[in-house]
């Protein structure tokens, strides 16, 4: 395990799934492609407000942008990197991974890629796979980023979930196998490991449905194993007044509630002492020394 001084704060990182209310996966089946371009722009407006509270906390974040938003708010990539924050690559389509294939998979990443790239200047070296769909039965997707030159992952969720999660993952960064036996640098998500279990405390519904003092107690037992903390949220859950879609009720419930008071409690979160928000690439080093001490992965179906 890796050891801190008591005067160092630990590095964790925050980090912004990128996309549209409409994106979401909970509209998958509700609200087609073909209606996006009708849907009024939320996001930019959305990340100007997290921009200026990672600010005044002075935080830095990586925030993983879907292709698609890059395309509709071409100047949104690179006002973030302005400010200093890193941009990764959300996909482009918001596709979760077991509606692609390595083929496709592999357009959807270029695509996006490159977009970015050529909107910052600056080389995308990381991945979020849409609600976390990188299980065994995608294994696959790990040797497509691996072609497609990206340096780490952070998609992979080691809890249990119907429709993600791997729970017996690792809870610190390692190297995950493809299915080639190459390896590739993954990131996870903060859990707070309680009763044998690893409960999902990281962000984005478990933050807004659940009292904050879960995520919380999650935040404390990582520092008190010096285990980095990931945390994970959406422009859209900062933004109250987004236009309701027709979802189902479960849709509605996950989707809607805890908008009103996401900000506050966000703000909170960056005020507790003891820690560094920055990017996940300006902690790559400390992740590769975490992941170098532990047993390589392998995600297999
Ligand atoms: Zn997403």
């Amino acid at each position: 395990m890796n050891t801190l001084s008591s005067d160092q704060k630990l590095h964790s990182c925050l980090t912004i799934d990128v996309e549209e209310y409409f994106h979401i996966e909970a509209a998958h089946g509700h609200v087609s492609k073909s209606q996006w371009d009708k849907m009024p722009s939320r996001v930019a407006n959305s990340v100007h407000k997290l921009l200026e509270l990672m600010s005044r906390h002075h935080c830095q974040a990586t925030f993983f942008i879907l292709g698609d938003v890059a395309k509709r708010c071409p100047r949104l990539a690179k006002t973030i990197v302005d400010a200093g924050h890193e941009v990764a690559s959300h996909g482009t389509n918001h596709d979760r991974l077991h509606r692609l294939n390595a083929v496709s998979f592999a357009q959807d990443l270029t695509i996006s890629k490159k977009i970015l790239e050529d909107q910052t200047g600056q080389q995308v070296l990381g991945y979020r796979a849409p609600t976390f769909s990188m299980v065994p039965q995608t294994a696959w997707a790990i040797d497509v980023l691996l072609n497609a030159g990206f340096v780490y992952d952070a998609s992979i969720f080691p809890v249990m979930h119907p429709a993600y999660g791997v729970p017996d993952a690792p809870t610190q960064p390692f190297y995950v196998t493809g299915p080639s036996g190459r390896q590739l640098l993954e990131v996870p998500p903060l859990t707070w490991h309680v009763a044998s279990k690893n409960v999902a405390v990281a962000g984005g519904g478990y933050f807004r449905l659940l009292p904050l003092w879960f995520m919380k107690r999650g935040l404390k037992q990582s520092l008190s194993q010096n285990r980095p903390a990931v945390l994970y949220f959406h422009p859209w859950e900062f933004d109250p007044d987004i236009p309701r879609l027709p979802l189902p009720l479960t849709g509605r419930l996950r989707t809607y509630i805890g908008l009103r008071s996401a900000m506050r409690k966000l703000d909170h979160i960056l005020s507790l002492p003891g820690r560094q928000w920055t990017t996940m690439s300006s902690n790559l080093d400390h992740f590769r020394a975490i992941a170098g001490g532990g047993q390589p992965y392998a995600l297999a179906a």
